[in-house]
């Protein structure tokens, strides 16, 4: 997915974030891309997909981040959202336990999508969460390291570890494909 020219290379990744409903996934790419965040957000309506740069090695390095329109709710994510991606942030809630338990299931659906490797991270969002936590660091970590993951705890409402985890993924294909 790199095109030369006479300015030098360019890289172009397709990252897809996905995971159980209510999870978090809107806000994570919200908080990222536009540095906002939405307490209220419902089903994700309209975009399809956000673009950053990062500079890696003196090049341009552009990630196209997709997030569901909410067909995750119907198990409905298509074939077409999983095309191309170079890139996944499996995402679950630290304070809801089944959403973690829905993991390998993601996993599953990612492997039979995907004709490519395909950096991975998991991702238990809403660590300011930590009063009603559900889902032990432990947990996750053991998860992650039986699947060969990558794995971060984030917080879309107070940023944390959001750009962080997105950065090591596209930094992680980046390195997968120079
Ligand atoms: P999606 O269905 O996975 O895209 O989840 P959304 O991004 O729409 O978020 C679902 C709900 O969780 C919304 O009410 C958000 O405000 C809330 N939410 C998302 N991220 C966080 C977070 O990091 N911490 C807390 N406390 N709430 C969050
Ligand atoms: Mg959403």
């Amino acid at each position: 997915m790199s095109s030369s020219d006479e300015e030098g290379e360019e890289y172009l990744f397709k990252i897809v974030i996905i995971g159980d409903s209510a999870v978090g996934k809107s806000n994570l790419l919200s908080r990222y891309a536009r540095n906002e965040f939405n307490p209220h957000s419902k089903a994700t309506i309209g975009v399809e997909f956000q673009t950053q740069s990062l500079e890696i090695d003196g090049k341009e390095v552009k990630a196209q981040i997709w997030d569901t329109a909410g067909q995750e709710r119907f198990r409905a994510v298509t074939s077409a959202y999983y095309r191309g991606a170079f890139g996944a942030l499996l995402v679950y809630d630290i304070s809801r336990k089944t959403t973690f338990e829905s993991i390998p299931r993601w996993l599953d659906e990612l492997k039979t999508h995907s004709d490519t490797t395909v950096a991975r991270m998991l991702v238990g969002n809403k660590c300011d969460l930590e009063n009603i936590r559900d889902v032990s660091v432990e947990e996750g970590k053991a998860l992650a390291e039986s699947e060969g993951l990558f794995f971060m705890e984030t917080s879309a409402l107070d940023s944390t570890n959001v750009k962080t985890a997105f950065d090591m993924v596209i930094r992680e294909i980046y390195n997968n494909v120079s």
